[in-house]
This record gives structure tokens, sequence and C-alpha cells, in this order.
């Protein structure tokens, strides 16, 4: 299977598992996770019509960013340092991992210099101590009151990352759960906040997330193969 014909199937996978659940395909994107995979191969999923692609680790990004020729759309979705954050200034419109207050001030201060706001997603811990990154559950709702004043920053809405199960059922609970605390915190009606994305589904699970209302599956094994260790 080529990359091109893997995006053809996860599309369509897509359109299936959105309109089972009623809604309309086209309000959910693929984030094509391209982190340790080469600038050629992030070429060939351009060209098979990908625009949209998501990385994890900064000074990997910087480096493919530069050889990547097609334009195109990046996100950045892995845990971020804030001492880091400048180097993505203007070369991502969509931060998934905030998780902090000191992580959203940094970005805040990073993008006033841009001129506009960045879009970013709180990340929420549900899965305890199996995940180090996220804000946990019951932390959540101050830290979207304490990021929404910040001028150059847009929270667009929340990001997970579950624990693993073989059975991908068994993550249903906790989209479930991201879901049920986005609408809660769109309830607060607080400015500079809204709740339109959910960011949730990876390979083994995206289906399933989508029954769930993910607006965002962020696929990589399933798109470009395996990967070696982390670069
Ligand atoms: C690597 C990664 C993914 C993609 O995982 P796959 O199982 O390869 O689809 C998604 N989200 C985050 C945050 C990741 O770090």
């Amino acid at each position: 299977m080529t990359i091109q014909d893997n995006l053809q199937k996860i599309r369509a996978t897509i359109d299936e598992a959105a309109l089972r659940a009623g809604r309309d395909p086209a309000s959910v994107r693929l984030v094509a996770v391209s982190k340790t995979h080469g600038a050629d191969r992030i070429e060939a999923a351009a060209e098979a019509g990908q625009s949209l692609f998501g990385e994890s680790y900064v000074q990997e990004f910087l480096a493919k960013s530069e050889e990547v020729r097609t334009p195109v759309d990046w996100h950045f979705i892995g845990h971020l340092q804030t001492n880091k954050v400048k180097y993505l200034r203007g070369r991502v419109s969509m931060i998934h991992s905030v998780d902090r207050l000191s992580l959203a001030r940094e970005i805040d201060r990073q993008w006033e210099k841009m001129g506009r706001p960045v879009d970013i997603l709180l990340q929420v811990n549900l899965g305890e101590e199996v995940s180090k990154s996220g804000v946990d559950e019951d932390e959540l709702i101050e830290l979207a009151r304490q990021v929404a004043p910040l001028p150059n920053v847009r929270v667009r809405g929340l990001m997970t990352l579950p624990p693993y199960f073989d059975d991908p059922e068994e993550v249903r609970p906790f989209f479930h759960r991201l879901r049920e605390l986005s609408e809660k915190i769109a309830s607060l009606g607080l400015p500079g906040v809204e709740m339109v994305e959910l960011s949730m589904g990876m390979s083994h699970d995206f289906e399933i997330a989508i029954e769930e209302g993910s607006t965002l599956v962020r696929v990589g094994t399933a798109i470009f193969g395996e990967r070696a260790i982390r670069p």
C-alpha cells in the first residue's frame, strides 16, 4: 500500500464513520501525523491531496518544514516546552497541546509579535497517571478561565491522548468524557473560548472518536506506516 492508497482508504473510513454517526463528513479533518517521517513522504502525501500535517518534536519539525516545498498547513501536537514556543511562531496554525497557563502565556507573547492570534486546544489528561501531558480534569475549567483573556490565543476546543487499549471500544468512554467537558466549558460562555474542535482519535481508534464527536483525527501509522524510534 502506498501513502496515496492509505490516505484514500482512511478518508473513506472517516466519511463512513461520520455518516454512521449522522454527521457531515466535512466536519472531520484529517491531521496526517508525520513525525519521524521524512520530507519526501510528506510531499507524497501532499501530492495525494493531504494538506494538513501534525508534528510532535520542535527540532525535527523545523528542519522538515524547511524542506517541504508544497505549501501545507502544520499543527503542533506534541508536548511543548515553553522555551521552544518561539520556534513555532508563524509556522503553525494550531497548537493542540496547551496544558498549563505558563505555556499559553508564552504562546500569547510570541504571537503578539505576529500581530495576530493563533488557535490552540487545551490538552486534557483523562488517563490519570498514564500520560504525563495534559491538564487534569478538575483543573481544566480554571485553566480555560485563565487562558481566556489572552488576546493572541484563541481557544478552539480540547484535545486528549487517552491510554492505549488493544480493543478500541475501551477508549470510547474517554472520548465521550472529552466531549462532555467541552460542552461544560462551552456553557460557561467565556469570551475568547470557543468549543468547536475536539482533537481525538489516532490510527487504531479514529472511527470511534468520530462517532463520539471528533473534529480533528490525528493519524500517523495508518498513513505512513510504522515509525522508527523517535529521532
Ligand atoms: C504520534 C501521535 C499520533 C499518531 O499516532 P498513530 O497511532 O501513529 O496514528 C497522534 N497524536 C499524537 C499526540 C501523537 O503524538
